[in-house]
């Protein structure tokens, strides 16, 4: 983060990617997932995803346990500002990169490579010109406490566990299905592919989450 070439390099990838992660549109496993919310099935939902594309769909009790990207963080005085205004600000300082906006491949894989980014102006903190950095727990880094905290409180007040696309491979959501089967809670998977906790689970179902979810949804009364 120190190194100025890292930042010119992530933030000009990011100055070109970032429609693509702003144009995405929740899918139905998020819209399900709100539902059931609304419907008080799900009290608590704890994502991996940094997109924030749960808010989008409707659901309000969120723990974005590695944060989202479409917040900005100062690493000196915490600062967090949208990300919508500091691609302004890149778009502002960099005008050759803004010719690139738009020109990347649908699945939001920017070709960049080659492309020179030492002449990239990164911006800093508006408020004390510290090191900006997206608000998401990159690889190596750790979720904040009160974040952990609060999930593993989520957990401990809930009946049971639903487990949604998720391999669990990362110990940071792992932990969580660990805490409630070690409290007895009855855990549910749905899940294409094999899990790290799979062993834990008192039902799994291979299966497109999208569909599960939705036949989930229409089929539960609400709890009164
Ligand atoms: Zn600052």
């Amino acid at each position: 983060m120190t190194d100025l070439k890292v930042r010119q390099r992530y933030w000009s990838r990011s100055t070109v990617g970032w429609p693509i992660i702003r144009a995405a549109q929740p899918n139905g496993a998020h819209r399900a997932l709100a539902q059931l919310e609304a419907r008080g099935i799900v009290r608590l939902l704890i994502t991996q995803n940094v997109d924030g594309l749960h808010s989008t769909a409707g659901s309000r009790n969120v723990i974005d346990l590695h944060g989202r990207l479409d917040t900005v963080r100062c690493m000196s005085c915490g600062h967090t500002s949208p990300r919508p205004e500091l691609q302004r600000q890149l778009l502002a300082n960099n005008p050759a990169w803004a010719e690139m906006e738009g020109r990347v491949a649908p699945d939001g894989d920017v070709d960049i490579e080659g492309r020179d980014y030492g002449g990239f102006l990164v911006p800093d903190c508006p408020q004390c010109g510290g090191i900006l950095k997206p608000d998401v727990v990159f690889f190596g880094e750790s979720v904040p406490r009160e974040r952990v905290d609060r999930a593993f409180e989520g957990v401990a007040n809930a009946d049971a566990l639903l487990v949604v696309g998720t391999s669990l491979m990362v110990y940071s959501g792992f932990r969580f299905v660990a805490a409630a089967a070690a409290a007895g809670k009855p855990i549910a998977a749905v899940n294409r592919g094999r899990t790290r906790a799979d062993h834990l689970f008192a039902l799994k179902v291979r299966a497109p989450s999208e569909e599960v979810l939705d036949a989930v949804s229409a089929a539960i009364k609400p709890i009164p």
